[in-house]
């Protein structure tokens, strides 16, 4: 229809993010769907950041396209989160993305584009990469899961790697903690990223490491081939402002600031980041209670016998079915729960959960427990 498109467009849909988005003063749905913080920035704070526009900001000018001083903050940030000296990590190793998907769309860009390579997932996985790399007309190569631990297919992996064609595998994206599954990285997983040769970059995504507590940033120096991407969106509470960073060599990150486009963090975003890094340990305060309330919530559901809930390491529960009955209920479950005000995600053969309010919580526990016994 539109002879100019390129032709492998034609096939693909949209991404369609709910109509409104979350969280209008009036939405009476607990929006437990997209793993985000269950709380608004507490008043202070978010006064702080419209005065800091009223006051600072000209509307009328472009943003700060260096992102000098929010590097040089997060840079700090990346220490003290992983117990690091202060100054390990520079300013030259961080790289400011519209959202840690900027970043890896860069890096696919970076990796893969004009027929120079694949990207290896591990599915389930965050379904970004797969969609961004279509886009950019770049394969994917997927291997499975452990039934066990939903911990990747080392074989298949490494059998990937050994399987050039003519399109050889240049990045690996892993996600630690991985959604929707929850887990970490396993020892094991960890060994084999660690032993990727140098032609091959590592993705680590750590969207949910606050709640997990594990970082790989501590071993960056001796991995050039390593980029660990970051995320305002979920623990520091700031998806509305789309704020995510890359963590890596200078020289990786000085490819990603080639690519992205020069004013991609508006100066309202700057500034929420800056303001949430400054209050810290305020936001990041409510991390124990989402993780006591998993756990609770995990206990609670435990005591039915459709579905089996997966450990986690992360904001949310992944529950799989562990009969066909219980498999072909899972969307008359998943609608119900919608229509009751509860909306959750089912997605790779399973639901997702995300932790919200103690309140929302017991709504979750209720409606499913009645669902389901
Ligand atoms: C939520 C999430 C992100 C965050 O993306 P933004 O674009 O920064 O909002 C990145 N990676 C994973 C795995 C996620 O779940």
């Amino acid at each position: 229809m539109l002879p100019f498109i390129r032709s492998d467009l034609a096939t693909f849909t949209a991404y369609t993010p709910q109509p409104g988005g979350h969280g209008a003063p009036s939405d009476a749905v607990d929006c437990l769907d997209t793993n985000e913080s269950p709380r608004d920035l507490p008043a202070p704070v978010k006064a702080a950041i419209a005065q800091t526009y009223q006051q600072t900001i000209a509307a009328n000018r472009y943003p700060d396209g260096s992102h000098a001083e929010l590097k040089q903050q997060v840079a700090t940030y990346v220490d003290r989160s992983a117990q690091l000296p202060p100054g390990t990590i520079a300013p030259t190793q961080i790289s400011m993305g519209n959202g840690s998907d900027e970043l890896i769309r860069s890096v696919l860009i970076a990796t893969c584009l004009g027929g120079e390579g694949s990207i290896l997932v591990a599915k389930p996985t965050f379904s970004m990469y797969g969609i961004l790399a279509q886009t950019l007309g770049i394969p994917v190569r997927t291997v499975g899961r452990s039934p066990e631990t939903m911990a990747m297919d080392l074989a298949a992996a490494q059998q990937e790697l050994e399987t050039p064609g003519d399109r050889p595998v240049r990045a690996v994206f892993v996600v630690h903690p991985n959604s929707p599954t929850g887990n970490a990285l396993s020892p094991a997983e960890l060994a084999w990223l660690r032993q990727l040769p140098a032609h091959i970059l590592v993705v680590i995504d750590e969207a949910y490491f606050e709640f997990s507590g594990t970082s790989v940033v501590g071993e960056l120096a001796h991995h050039p081939n390593w980029i660990i991407l970051r995320t305002f969106s979920k623990a520091f509470r700031l998806a509305a402002h789309r704020v995510g960073y890359a963590i890596a060599h200078p020289e990786v990150i000085n490819i990603l600031e080639k690519l992205r486009l020069p004013y991609n963090l508006p100066s309202l975003s700057q500034v929420a980041a800056l303001t949430a890094l400054a209050h810290q340990d305020e936001l990041l305060a409510q991390i124990p209670e989402i993780v006591a309330e998993r756990s609770q919530l995990q206990a609670a559901l435990q005591s039915q016998s459709h579905l089996y809930v997966w450990p986690s390491a992360a904001n949310f529960l992944f529950l799989t079915p562990v009969s066909t009955a219980a498999q072909s209920s899972l969307d008359p479950w998943f609608t119900t729960l919608m229509q009751q005000g509860t909306r959750i995600r089912h997605t790779a053969g399973g639901l997702r959960i995300t932790i919200g309010t103690p309140a929302e919580n017991q709504r979750t526990r209720d409606r499913l427990l009645a669902l389901l016994t």
